[in-house]
């Protein structure tokens, strides 16, 4: 098939593919994603066979507006819209009680869905025009980095989906913030644009799964259930170097070897002379950091390199969703210095 290049003039075409039980990458302000017709569960099968993606992982459903909630999720909770008038649209993802019309297919069978509602005035036009609401994933082959440009999904999805909707690069970078409102304390799944300290303001305590900050033994199972594949990973070995910027760069420098790549602030740019280095943004601009993780886990996969060093940003606000999707990157193979 030949996946077509859409605009924002497209919107009617878009939807068209959306209702028609078709494949189609959306743009969102978090990372592209592959989206379907999510009350279509040959449609959404389908998503699953395009990324590779393991069948016991489900997915998010995609809604243009708050008052969408009600047709597919019950007993929400007051906490649901207090939300929702804070963050949406926004990079939030809230899992609440479904009711019998979303497919199995959808939530693998769980009888809980997540819900978002996305901060990108075209997909939402799209969404309302299917008058569908849209199951979607990120945009990558299962285990690859997320898409955070359209040229990056079709690297992997080229051929695979009708048609991308591009609308420019993310302005978040990495994925929604995921959190489950059906237990109390709520608990947060997966960190994202919206900071653990901003669901603390509106919700009181939050719980942090044990998910977010270690890998699952072997057997364990993390609330979230794609938490607990191997994610993220370009090719080649990554090692993740925890501590302050000037002491993680020195230590890198002693580690390097020859084929070996760097992720760095923009400061360290010039400290590795013949390596290959990508560089995320200054030390000091997690909301940077964020936007450009995923270019530089994938541009690694476009260079020959044998393994990768990467500074450890900082874990507070958004920082604590780009520590999380570096980490996995590495399969948590981290030096604490
Ligand atoms: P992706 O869209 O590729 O970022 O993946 C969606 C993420 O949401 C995965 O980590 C899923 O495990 C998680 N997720 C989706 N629905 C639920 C649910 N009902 N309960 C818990 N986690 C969910
Ligand atoms: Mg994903």
């Amino acid at each position: 098939m030949e996946t077509q290049r859409l605009t924002a003039h497209d919107i009617e075409r878009a939807a068209g593919i959306l209702t028609s039980g078709g494949l189609l990458g959306i743009p969102t302000e978090t990372v592209y994603g592959l989206g379907a017709n999510g009350l279509n569960p040959d449609a959404v099968h389908a998503i699953f066979e395009a990324k590779g993606r393991p069948q016991d992982n489900p997915l998010i459903l995609h809604i243009p507006t708050e008052d969408w909630l009600e047709r597919y999720c019950e007993d929400i909770p007051a906490t649901a819209y207090a939300l929702a008038a804070r963050f949406w649209p926004g990079p939030l993802t809230m899992i609440l009680p479904r009711k019998p019309i979303v497919p199995d297919a959808v939530t693998a069978g769980l009888d809980t869905v997540g819900m978002r509602c996305p901060d990108c005035a075209v997909t939402r036009a799209v969404i309302t025009a299917a008058d569908v609401p849209v199951a979607a994933p990120s945009g990558n082959t299962s285990g690859r980095p997320s898409p955070t440009t359209a040229a990056a999904m079709l690297e992997d999805m080229d051929g695979k989906i009708e048609a991308i909707l591009d609308d420019g690069p993310c302005a978040v970078g990495v994925e929604s913030t995921i959190i489950d409102l059906t237990v109390i304390p709520p608990r947060l799944l997966r960190p994202g644009g919206v900071t653990l300290e901003e669901l603390e303001e509106t919700l009181g305590e939050v719980e942090v799964d044990e998910a977010v900050r270690r890998l699952m033994a072997p057997g364990e199972q993390p609330k979230a259930p794609g938490m607990k594949y191997r994610h993220y990973a370009p090719k080649a070995p990554v090692t993740v170097v925890k501590g302050e910027p000037s002491c993680t760069a020195a230590y890198i420098q002693l580690k390097l070897q020859q084929g070996s790549g760097v992720i760095c602030f923009d400061e360290f740019k010039d400290s590795f002379p013949d390596h290959p280095v990508e560089t995320i943004g200054p030390a000091a601009d997690p909301a940077a950091q964020a936007r450009h993780i995923f270019e530089a886990l994938r541009a690694f996969d476009h260079l020959d390199v044998t393994d990768i060093w990467a500074q450890s940003p900082s874990d507070e606000g958004i920082g604590l969703a780009v520590t999380n999707r570096l980490n996995k990157a590495a399969g948590f193979h981290i030096v604490e210095l």
